[in-house]
């Protein structure tokens, strides 16, 4: 159990709760979190508050408390976790994974980050050269992602647009050696997110750029720009050279970020049924940016090539409208894949190399998963349709899944789930709405005990009607709006302008197409539709965690205002429920809740009982141990393994901790 401060500070572990009531557990949640002690546990799982505000909690004195400490010794702490991970993985050698959930703005990115710190912080002793450089790359590998992954938000400044799953590797030494990011795009992404960064770039790097500093002068970075952007630009900078990134890669990145400032920019008018560009000087800076040619360049912006039945290809006028929608299509596929290419660029710095791999014996990973929280109250579509991995909670024996399966199907299943009856819609042809996706919904998964929507339950008004469906996930209901399902889910982007980019003599922008090389008459495949990659990705996702030992972080936010001082009770309620905490304690309480090594166990309750007190005279502590739980008739309650006591009922340990507090 965790070292108990007083109780005035609440239970440091909701197991110990006098009741498994959402109304005790809130209780105690609030009193805590207004007390400063934003992390309680749940057995094993670190529940955490954001606090919103600077602590004193992540210095390096307290890396020293947690250091090679057991998970109860110390105050609840995502370092007593990090480091729980960290011993499983190398005394045991357990590949260990680090699973980082909640909504968005609630401290997960954070939370990731205090981890990965705890992790650098107490390896390598040695400081070998090697091992320095893969663990600064690590930490300066999150300034980078951020500068180009996240938005601000109105309910969070610094919104991580992108799910991020690390691998960290480590040799037998326990010092890591190297990892592996992967990421997901959990949305598609406004484009401005990391143009604005660019604003605060030298005068002749601007000038180089055709770019001016004035964020209100470019349609991206009109609205929602923050000043951080602009002044992390060195940060960043410094980052992109400390991970390798080259010179030229690191210019060609300007350039990209300077396209897509641009692009935004193109404006379009109509002549007669022609469509042409207002601003053609845009059209000579984009192809000098790109490195490719303007008159290419302009055709993209104003036709696209289509494939006639007869393999024939003919160029096809945008409408205004469709320019207008291509255009910013193209600027978030610019954005998307410069992301997913920095990414990529990192793990190649970073990856662990066979011969280092063969050369220092196995190698273990630490993984740590955060990922971004479904925003529930948002009416914002959703991108996908995708409830949230099964989630596992932790018993005494190991792993048990929630049985999830009926949603995964309702999602999942071929020709009858979700995302094939959108992915049918889709590929249908022909103008499809998302009114007609909700339809086609309704017909054929009607009867589903977990689907509805507002046709099928007219009574229930907190659903639009043509527009809303819901499903009833594990830990409560989820309303999705299919406004943009349609769009979103089909691959908008036409195959020139993936053509033209291939075509660039840009080697970093060409190295984010491959699949321009492809000829538009050989398109006849229809590539994977963003809900099925989606769907895939979690899969593999799921699958990789299920080979590892977990460990949870759950991560809370006390309100929407991002106060330091406010607990609003109802916000706080729902995120308890909708991570199934409440779930997590029962599960807990049902198994051998606690197991202690008997020296501790003693250290800390000798003095109720008279044979233990102030020192036993027992040849072993564990007999010592016998004789204090038989005093105080727990005998049933309890198991005595070889160097520990296993204890089934926390409500027993709760029994000793008042006893102690009354002497
Ligand atoms: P998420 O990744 O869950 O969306 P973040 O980790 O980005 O959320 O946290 C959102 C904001 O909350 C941070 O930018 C920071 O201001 C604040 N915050 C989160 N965790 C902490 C913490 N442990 N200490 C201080 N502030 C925090
Ligand atoms: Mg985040």
């Amino acid at each position: 159990m965790a070292e108990q401060e007083s109780l005035e500070f609440g239970k440091a572990d909701f197991v110990l709760l006098d009741q498994v009531t959402m109304e005790h557990f809130m209780e105690n949640l609030k009193l805590r979190f207004e007390m400063g002690r934003i992390y309680t546990y749940i057995g094993e799982v670190v529940v955490s508050m954001n606090p919103y505000k600077q602590t004193q909690l992540y210095g390096k004195d307290v890396i020293e408390q947690y250091q090679g400490r057991e998970l109860y010794e110390r105050p609840p702490h995502l370092y007593a976790v990090a480091d729980a991970a960290y011993k499983a993985m190398k005394r045991r050698a357990k590949d260990t994974c680090i699973v980082i959930s909640g909504e968005s703005g609630a401290g997960k990115t954070e939370a990731s980050k205090y981890i990965m710190q705890y992790i650098a912080a107490i390896t390598n002793p040695s400081q070998r050269e090697e091992v320095e450089r893969v663990k600064n790359v690590l930490l300066k590998s999150n300034c980078v992602l951020e500068a180009f992954g996240n938005a601000k938000t109105n309910r969070n400044d610094n919104s991580s647009r992108f799910g991020k799953y690390m691998d960290i590797n480590f040799d037998f030494k326990g010092d890591p050696t190297g990892g592996h990011i992967n990421n997901y795009l959990l949305e598609k992404v406004r484009p401005w997110v990391p143009s604005g960064l660019l604003l605060g770039a030298s005068d002749p790097r601007l000038v180089s750029l055709h770019l001016c500093r004035d964020p209100a002068a470019y349609r991206f970075t009109s609205e929602g720009l923050l000043t951080s952007d602009q002044s992390n630009f060195k940060a960043v900078a410094d980052a992109m050279k400390v991970i390798g990134f080259s010179p030229e890669e690191i210019n060609s990145v300007y350039k990209i970020l300077a396209t897509i400032l641009h692009l935004g920019n193109v404006s379009f008018v109509t002549e007669g049924d022609a469509v042409a560009i207002e601003n053609r000087e845009l059209v000579s800076q984009l192809a000098e940016l790109t490195s490719t040619q303007p008159e290419s360049l302009l055709r993209t912006l104003l036709y696209r090539a289509v494939a006639t039945g007869g393999g024939e290809v003919i160029e096809k006028g945008h409408s205004g409208k469709e320019a207008n929608y291509a255009r910013d299509a193209c600027a978030k596929a610019i954005y998307e894949r410069l992301f997913c290419w920095i990414v990529g660029r990192i793990n190649t710095v970073i990856e662990v190399k066979n011969y280092d791999a063969r050369l220092h014996g196995k190698n273990t990973v630490i993984a740590v998963l955060d990922i971004y929280g479904f925003e529930i109250f948002e009416s914002n579509s959703r991108t996908r349709p995708y409830p949230p991995p099964p989630l596992p909670a932790c018993t005494g024996a190991g792993i048990e899944y929630f049985n999830n399966q009926i949603i995964v199907d309702l999602v999942e299943q071929p020709h009858k789930g979700i995302i094939s009856i959108l992915d049918e819609a889709c590929l249908t042809g022909g103008q499809v709405t998302d009114a007609m996706f909700l339809e086609s919904m309704n017909t054929k998964l009607g009867k589903h005990p977990h689907y509805t929507s507002r046709k099928l339950c007219a009574t229930d008004k907190s659903m639009e009607f043509g527009r809303d469906f819901r499903i009833k996930h594990y830990a409560g209901n989820v309303t999705y709006s299919v406004e943009g399902f349609i769009d979103k889910n089909k691959d908008t982007l036409f195959q020139d302008f993936k053509r033209l980019m291939y075509n660039s003599t840009d080697p970093v922008l060409r190295d984010m197409w491959p699949e321009g090389e492809v000829s538009i008459t050989e398109v006849t495949k229809r590539p994977l539709t963003a809900a099925t990659l989606f769907k895939n990705s979690m899969v593999a996702l799921v699958e990789n965690l299920a080979s590892k030992e977990p460990y949870y972080v759950r991560c809370i936010k006390p309100n929407d205002q991002k106060s330091p001082l406010l607990f609003d009770a109802e916000r706080c309620r729902h995120q308890v429920e909708y991570l199934g905490l409440l779930e997590n304690v029962r599960v807990r309480r049902a198994g051998f809740a606690y197991r202690q090594p008997y020296d501790r166990f003693l250290l800390r309750y000798k003095m109720t009982c008279e044979y233990t007190w102030p020192n036993h005279l027992m040849p072993t502590d564990q007999e010592a141990t016998r004789a204090l739980i038989d005093q105080h008739g727990f005998q049933d309650d309890v198991a005595y393994g070889h160097t520990k006591i296993f204890i089934r009922m926390p409500q027993t340990l709760f029994c000793l901790e008042q006893e102690r507090a009354q002497l």
